[in-house]
C-alpha cells in the first residue's frame, strides 16, 4: 500500500496544484492541512450548488424555476460556511452573498438554460484506472450533454479565452480520458461557461479545441514526473506572484526548519 496518499489517485486538480508550487501542494493534498475559506471560493461554490440544483430538476423533469434554483443556492450557501469558515477580510457577507444570487439569474435569464441537448450526468464522479496511467485518474464532472463534458467557473473579470483554454489544458485532457473511459465513445470537445461576477454579470460559452496527440503526450510526461517526485517526496517552495493568495505563507517561511521540512 502507499504511503504518499497522493499516489492513491491523480486528478486535475491536485497535478495543477503540483505544478504550481510542490510545497503547497504537500500541504494541501498531503497533509490536508485546513485552510480558510476565501469569499471568491465561498461565491463559486454555492453557485456550483445552484447550477447543480438546475441540471438535476432538468435531469428529472422537476420544477426548476428561479424560485427554486435561487433557494439551492442560498441553503448552500449557509451549509458551506458552517462546514467550512469564510475569512470575508474587509468584504461584506451579503454583497457576497448577493453578487452569487445575481450572477446565477443571469445564467438562468441565459440562452444556455434551453440548451436541447440531453443530460446524461450532474456531478458526476469518474474514475479511469488501466494501463495507459501509472496511477488512477479522478475526476468530476458538472455537467455532461449528450457527450460532451461541461465546466462551470466563476471568474471575477471578463476572460480572455485564449488564455484561459491555455490554463485549463490539464483539465479538459483528464475529462476527455475519463468520459473516453466511461462512454466507450471518442468524446466531442469540453466546454467551459463563464459565469462572470461583474456588477451586470454576464454569461460566456466557450467550446475548446479537440485534445491533439502532443497535448496528450505532454500529459503523459507530467503524470510520469507527478509520480516520481512523490514517490521520492521531493517538495520544495516555488516563489511566484501565486503567493500573494496562498494561505500557507507563514508555514512556507520556516520551511527547511527540521520540523518544517517535507
Ligand atoms: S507561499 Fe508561495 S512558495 Fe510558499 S507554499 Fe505558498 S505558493 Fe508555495
Amino acid at each position: 500500500m502507499n504511503q504518499n496518499p497522493a499516489l492513491d489517485y491523480l486528478s486535475a486538480s491536485r497535478l495543477k496544484s503540483f505544478l504550481s508550487c510542490r510545497l503547497k501542494f504537500y500541504y494541501e493534498k498531503v497533509l490536508k492541512l485546513p485552510a480558510p475559506s476565501s469569499p471568491n471560493l465561498q461565491i463559486g461554490k454555492a453557485v456550483h450548488a445552484g447550477l447543480e440544483a438546475l441540471h438535476k430538476a432538468q435531469w428529472e423533469g422537476q420544477p426548476h424555476d428561479t424560485d427554486t434554483v435561487l433557494k439551492a443556492y442560498e441553503d448552500a450557501y449557509t451549509s458551506l460556511e458552517a462546514e467550512d469558515p469564510v475569512d470575508y477580510g474587509n468584504k461584506d457577507r451579503e454583497s457576497c452573498l448577493e453578487t452569487g444570487k445575481r450572477t446565477l439569474r443571469a445564467f438562468l435569464e441565459s440562452d444556455l438554460v434551453n440548451d436541447p441537448r440531453p443530460i446524461r450526468g450532474v456531478e458526476v464522479t469518474l474514475r479511469r484506472e488501466d494501463d495507459e496511467l501509472p496511477i488512477p485518474l479522478l475526476g468530476v464532472v458538472d455537467l455532461v450533454r449528450e457527450n460532451t463534458a461541461i465546466d462551470f467557473k466563476t471568474v471575477g473579470a471578463t476572460p480572455d479565452l485564449k488564455e484561459e483554454a491555455w490554463s485549463h489544458e490539464l483539465q479538459m485532457i483528464c475529462y476527455f480520458l475519463l468520459l473516453a473511459d466511461a462512454t466507450g465513445e471518442l468524446p466531442a470537445p469540453a466546454e467551459l461557461v463563464y459565469l462572470v461576477k461583474t456588477k451586470t454579470p454576464k454569461v460566456i460559452r466557450h467550446q475548446l479545441p479537440t485534445i491533439d496527440l502532443i497535448q496528450m503526450e505532454r500529459f503523459r510526461r507530467l503524470v510520469d514526473v507527478y509520480v516520481d517526485a512523490n514517490q521520492r517526496q521531493e517538495y520544495y517552495p516555488s516563489p511566484g506572484m501565486h503567493c500573494r493568495w496562498c494561505e500557507f505563507r507563514s508555514r512556507c517561511r520556516a520551511w527547511g526548519q527540521k520540523s518544517n521540512a517535507a
